[in-house]
């Protein structure tokens, strides 16, 4: 059996790595000259999706470039220290979640695939695609084409595999965020490395946290119109945090501000497959940042779906495996994500709500077991 992979970002490598183990041959086809590594910073690799790298043997060359980040610190605009909560659970072995840098973990992952034998084609742009008896044929913008037995779409929240194989699926939702992040080398003031300090600031909300060496690793979500974007996001952000209590608005100041980027999430997407064509990751089920999972979840696809294809009698039955199990997961972390997302967005009155109702829930709610659904979980093959 031959598998079309579209998109390498993160679920396509990994995707080809499981598929891999279980002994099918599977090549990347990726619209970029080299992936799309320039979007979004740095990301939390959380504990169950270094778990799931690790039934791949993938997590050690992922830790090598990342920073541990077990904790979390919740902080108001008016410098309350709200609460703390664990980011993710220790696996068996110590690891804790770690951050890493989104152009590192792309390049580790892609590399790591390209050294275990899977051909990466750049520059393969997915428009169409056609199924017949036999396979399905992608074809790409460049006029070039690719025949498999199976295509599996890897090509993330704005896939367009998606809208082929059901044109009624659901857009992408915008979350009323915008995403920028920044690293300072040298901010002249010491955190506890392996903190993040995150602010629900007055406008807008602020995480922070620092490297062993002095490094400070900042992002920020900003409540925005849709297209609302000025010629400089630099004055607009400074100003989003000036009079709130720590750090953001300095930091700010001391960074080159890239262009924010609106967060998008998924509504439950009908149809995840069809035929021979199976969506998995983002495209099947983007989760907005605030839960740290993304990521995550396109890696745990990547190892379910591998056993399902073993395991199962054909690939029909295969992908309604894979999606029974994987469902009601992923949608649960979009949910949660998506309730994360509207407190950072909160309006005046919600605000004042949610600085006093947080530290009941930071103490009550968000204790390690309640969110042992989301961390505690080992894909495996
Ligand atoms: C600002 C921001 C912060 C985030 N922070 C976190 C975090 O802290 N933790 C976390 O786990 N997740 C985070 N995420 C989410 C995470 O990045 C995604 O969930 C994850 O990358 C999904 O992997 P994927 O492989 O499904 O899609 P992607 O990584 O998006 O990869 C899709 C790939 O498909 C390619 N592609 C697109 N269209 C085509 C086409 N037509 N033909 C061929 N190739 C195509 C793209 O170029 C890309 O390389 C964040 C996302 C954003 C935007």
């Amino acid at each position: 059996m031959k598998v079309l992979i579209i998109g390498c970002g993160i679920g396509g490598p990994a995707t080809a790595m499981a598929l891999r183990e279980v002994g099918i041959e599977a090549e990347i086809h990726e619209a970029y000259a080299r992936g799309a590594d320039g979007v979004g910073s740095f990301l939390n690799v959380a504990s169950n999706g270094l778990a799931a790298l690790s039934a791949l043997g993938a997590h050690k060359k992922v830790l090598e470039s990342a920073i541990p980040t077990p904790r979390m610190v919740m902080w108001s605009g008016t410098g309350k220290r709200l609460g703390e909560v664990a980011n993710g659970l220790r696996l068996d072995d110590g690891t804790v979640s770690h951050t890493v840098l989104r152009s590192d973990l792309y390049r580790t992952v892609r590399s790591e695939a390209e050294r275990r034998g899977i051909r990466i084609a750049y520059g393969k742009r997915l428009v169409s695609y056609d199924e017949g008896p036999g396979g399905v044929t992608a074809r790409f913008e460049d006029g070039t084409q690719a025949t498999g037995d199976l295509l599996i779409a890897c090509d993330g929240v704005h896939s367009r595999t998606r809208s082929i194989l059901d044109p009624q699926a659901p857009a992408p939702r915008y979350s009323g965020l915008y995403s920028f992040g920044g690293i300072v080398e040298d901010a002249g003031f010491t955190g506890e490395p392996g903190v993040y300090n995150m602010v629900f600031g007055k406008r807008a909300f602020f995480g922070h946290t620092v490297t062993e060496s002095g490094q400070t690793w900042w992002f920020a979500n900003l409540p925005r119109k849709l297209g609302d974007v000025p010629p400089d996001w630099k004055p607009a952000l400074i100003q989003a945090f000036e009079g709130d209590a720590g750090f953001s608005a300095e930091l700010i100041r001391r960074s080159e501000v890239e262009p924010g980027l609106p967060i998008h999430d998924l509504p439950p997407v009908p149809v995840w497959h069809r035929g021979r064509v199976l969506l998995t990751g983002d495209a099947a089920h983007a989760t907005s940042p605030s839960s740290g999972q993304g990521a995550s979840m396109a890696i745990e696809d990547a190892i379910v779906l591998a056993r399902c294809l073993r395991d199962g009698k054909g690939h029909e039955e295969a992908f309604a495996s894979f999606e029974a199990e994987r469902r009601p997961r992923v949608e649960r972390v979009v949910a949660y994500s998506r309730t994360i997302s509207n407190s950072k967005a909160a309006g005046p009155v919600a605000r004042v709500f949610r600085d006093l109702m947080l530290p009941i829930f930071l103490r009550k709610g968000a204790s390690q077991e309640s969110l042992a659904w989301m961390y505690r979980y080992q894909a495996s093959l």
